[in-house]
């Protein structure tokens, strides 16, 4: 299947639901981005600012990119210029930065943020409690903020193939989306994201309420990492 049957085979699957398709391009380079940019696609996630600040250079700017992987503070000025999301946001300092960065290009939409929770056993290296994001949004520095606005959760599953275990990882994710949103967007429809879902689970994923699925290797094939 070509990456262009891949993008069009995921827009039929996801036809009847609420879901969307976040194509993960990391470590492919922009002429294959350009492939699913010519059938259509214009959502694309990346996990590290220097290979996003590259490919946005390289191909057209009606795309929204979306960062999926650990951002570190003194990153955030090469991407706030033009990032759509940033869905792993996952502490308040963070936060702080995106906005002072977003006030500071005066852009004129404001940098969409998510909430990136911890849901696996392993790789609990990055993201927050449920807790630990209510008290980030109950924060005075968050109320103040201007120039971001908190759009949703994201979550990483356990790299497993144990579909309960996966199901109970998800339905977590949404229980906490819907804990946020009834006590800290019940007014806000920016608020409606929930971003899980990858290659190997995006099925269980939609079916546990997903919003948007993080689609990599299932686009453009398999990653080669010793080349970077
Ligand atoms: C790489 C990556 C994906 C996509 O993974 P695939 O298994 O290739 O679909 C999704 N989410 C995050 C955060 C990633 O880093």
């Amino acid at each position: 299947m070509s990456i262009k049957d891949n993008i069009l085979y995921f827009d039929g699957q996801l036809q009847r639901t609420p879901c969307r398709l976040v194509a993960v391009s990391k470590t492919h380079p922009a002429e294959l981005v350009k492939e699913a940019y010519d059938a259509g696609h214009r959502l694309f996630g990346e996990n590290k600012v220097q290979e996003l600040v590259d490919k946005y250079a390289l191909l057209p700017h009606d795309i929204a990119w979306h960062l999926i992987g650990h951002l570190q503070t003194n990153k955030v000025k090469y991407i706030a210029e033009f990032i759509d999301t940033i869905q792993s946001v996952d502490s308040l300092k963070l936060l702080v930065e995106i906005n002072k960065r977003a006030e500071m290009y005066g852009r004129t939409l404001p940098i969409n943020c998510m909430l990136q929770i911890s849901i696996a056993d392993e790789d609990s290296k990055y993201g927050m409690t449920c807790a630990e994001a209510e008290a980030l949004l109950q924060s005075d520095e968050y109320r103040q903020m201007k120039y971001i606005r908190i759009t949703g959760v994201m979550g990483i599953a356990t790299n497993t193939t144990d579909e309960l275990k996966l199901r109970q990882e998800f339905s977590e994710l949404r229980a906490c989306f819907n804990r946020l949103k009834e006590t800290f967007f019940m007014a806000n429809d920016d608020f409606k994201e929930i971003s899980m879902g990858m290659t190997s689970d995006w099925k269980l994923a939609v079916e546990e309420g997903s919003t948007m699925i993080r689609v990599g290797s299932g686009i453009f094939g398999a990653r080669d990492y010793s080349k970077s």
